[in-house]
């Protein structure tokens, strides 16, 4: 038994993450951007509310969803003073236990300062935020297009199976672009075939493995920072 993890669709296209240990039924859920359909779609209790950065979108439920569970919340430690108020605070290399599955929390920023990614390594399962999103990343809003590209690239080490569950349904729209920067890429062409029918279906396109995702997301394919960040720049400008 492992970690089930759901979405729930919350906002215009955003991703709140269910996560339920197999075990021993515990639930966490990560990145609730609003508290009205986070409720509608968890039944039972809830111990923790998981954050990856501060953005209203991935916190704006946390308030009323801590009160009505009496869970407990933890994100970055170092952005402790914009996020809802924390009862964990979270360093890199720092542990979380949904149950007895266990992850660990990776700075990835570039995106937000103090973004986390939470890796739970059993369970072969990426928690990326607003750094990862299928055939795409995040906008450089606080960082570096060096500070992302090594962000992104501390995902190296995981490997191909694992599922990456990202913070928005974005992989549409990103593939347009892929597709105009890596036109030739039969892997691309494949995964944007199956990411339209999936859409056409109102089905999400998450998650996708970390190999599908080297073998078609331009940016974890971009050979240094400097190819990087000028698509980064392109896609800003797309
Ligand atoms: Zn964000």
């Amino acid at each position: 038994m492992g970690l089930d993890v759901t979405p729930i669709p919350v906002l215009s296209d955003n991703y709140a993450w269910l996560l339920r240990c197999g075990e021993t039924g515990a639930q966490a859920v990560l990145d609730p951007g609003e508290a009205g359909a986070v409720l509608r779609g968890v039944t039972g209790e809830v111990g923790l509310i998981l954050l990856t950065h501060h953005h209203v979108d991935h916190t704006g439920g946390v308030d009323v969803l801590r009160d009505r569970w009496g869970a407990k919340v933890a994100g970055p430690k170092s952005e402790a003073g914009r996020l809802p108020r924390l009862d964990i605070g979270l360093s890199d290399g720092d542990r979380v236990e949904v149950g007895v599955c266990s992850g660990v929390a990776m700075l990835t920023p570039g995106h937000a300062d103090g973004h986390l990614s939470y890796y739970f390594e059993r369970a072969g399962a990426l928690f990326t935020g607003d750094a990862l999103f299928s055939l795409g990343c995040g906008r450089l809003l606080e960082g570096t297009a060096a500070e992302l590209y090594h962000s992104l690239h501390r995902f190296d080490a995981l490997p191909d199976e694992t599922r990456v569950y990202a913070g928005h349904e974005y992989t549409l729209g990103n593939a347009r672009f892929a597709l105009h920067v890596d036109p030739e890429n039969q892997a691309l062409r494949r995964r944007v075939a199956e990411v339209e029918a999936l859409r056409a279906r109102g089905v999400s396109t998450l998650p996708v493995t970390l190999g599908e995702e080297r073998a078609t997301n331009p940016f974890l394919r971009a050979r240094d920072v400097a190819a990087f960040a000028a698509l980064r720049a392109e896609k800003d400008r797309f």
